[in-house]
């Protein structure tokens, strides 16, 4: 009998974690694909973009949200999905990631004692400020299958009680989509149009609330990048979160510099295309550091913690305080090229995705 698996996305990242899973699907004729967008992330930037670049099939069911607050996105997700799932229940719904679409979903599915798998099961950065470590946290609680990225995350659900034989390190599928894209991020003229030079510029992404959403933090961002320039171009493609709150703060002239490059959110294969020529990157993604520890690039967060640990234990990444001296010497020992190596974490080997729909059929067998 076919069994029905919906797969739940609705920002960014969520739809970088998901790239191979249909075709990993196609070779079990019994379980039936089927995609639904909440449509947390709309606009074409920072969604259709990675649809049409990522070969990701067109969704087939796309929710209409009004944008009124946080809390009313979170009940419109809940309230669609649970007409979704009563007019065409699914097996098994499947949710990457950490973000409020990723809650709302599992949330209603519990409700309706549909399974839920969690892919990148397991972080945690012991942070209950960050939103998303509370997503974290409950997805996990109320998930049946979970999927890890890395060892913290088994070590993590086990002492959170969960069932050894329900947790499956298969490594991580954000990895499977820059494994999978490498050709056409080398296509990629971004460098050319940016009029960049392979290894000699730094990139700077910033959207986390804690740091952007705080006048006095994003000043010091902005004031950090400014000082950065000073001995290399920076390229920032801002975030719409990071944009909105320096306009309202009025501090873009802090950034009207000839080093520094703003752009708009860039699509997959521009960005990626742009983080494995940097010489350093500099950010508060989650993501992020995870793609620079695959590609050996050197990575300063600037968070007091991190979900990804073994990026810092085994990859390229360091965490630091927004404190600009400490910063400028990690700046300067990878502009002087004495920076730490790394290693590409277990299993980051382009087959998370497989790993994973051996897991489903084998729990729907
Ligand atoms: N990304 C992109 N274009 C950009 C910035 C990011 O394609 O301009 C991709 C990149 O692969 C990154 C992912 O989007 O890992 C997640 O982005 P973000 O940092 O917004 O989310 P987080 O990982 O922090 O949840």
């Amino acid at each position: 009998m076919t069994k029905k698996v919906l797969v739940c996305v609705g920002t960014r990242p969520n739809l970088i974690k998901i790239t191979r899973l249909k075709e990993c699907f196609a070779k079990y004729p019994s379980l039936q694909f089927k995609l639904l967008h909440t449509g947390q992330h709309f606009d074409y930037k920072m969604s259709k973009v990675f649809f049409e670049e990522l070969g990701i099939p067109s969704p087939d069911v796309l929710f209409e949200l009004q944008r009124e607050s946080q809390i009313s996105v979170v009940s419109q997700i809940m309230l669609q999905f649970e007409k979704e799932i009563i007019s065409d229940r699914p097996d098994l719904i499947v949710v990457p990631g950490d973000v409020d679409s990723t809650f709302a979903c599992a949330f209603v599915a519990s409700r309706y004692k549909i399974p839920v798998a969690h892919i990148e099961s397991g972080l945690r950065s012991f942070d209950k400020n960050m939103p998303e470590e509370i997503n974290r946290i409950l997805v996990d609680n109320i998930a049946d299958l979970f999927f890890t990225t890395e060892k913290s995350g088994n070590e993590n659900l086990l002492r959170e009680g969960k069932s050894r034989n329900d947790i499956v390190f298969t490594g991580n599928t954000m990895i499977d989509s820059l494994i999978k894209f490498q050709p056409n991020i080398e296509n990629s003229s971004m460098l050319e149009k940016l009029n960049l030079v392979k290894g000699n510029y730094f990139t700077a992404t910033f959207h986390r609330p804690s740091n952007v959403d705080y006048e006095k933090n994003l000043k010091a961002i902005f004031k950090l990048i400014n000082n950065i320039s000073k001995n290399t171009k920076v390229i920032f493609p801002i975030h719409p979160r990071t944009l909105k709150n320096a306009e309202h703060f009025g501090f873009n002239h802090l950034l009207e510099c000839d080093n520094i490059v703003i752009c708009d959110p860039l699509g997959y294969l521009d960005f990626m295309k742009i983080i494995k020529y940097s010489k350093g990157v500099i950010t508060d993604s989650g993501g992020i550091q995870e793609e620079t520890t695959f590609l050996g690039v050197p990575c300063l967060t600037i968070r007091d913690n991190t979900e990804r640990p073994v990026t810092v234990e085994v990859g390229t990444n360091t965490l630091l305080p927004l404190d600009e001296e400490e910063i400028m010497l990690y700046v300067n020992q990878i502009l002087m090229r004495t920076y730490k190596t790394g290693r590409i974490p277990e299993k980051w080997d382009g087959r998370s995705s497989e790993r994973i729909v051996e897991a489903i059929y084998k729990f729907l067998a």
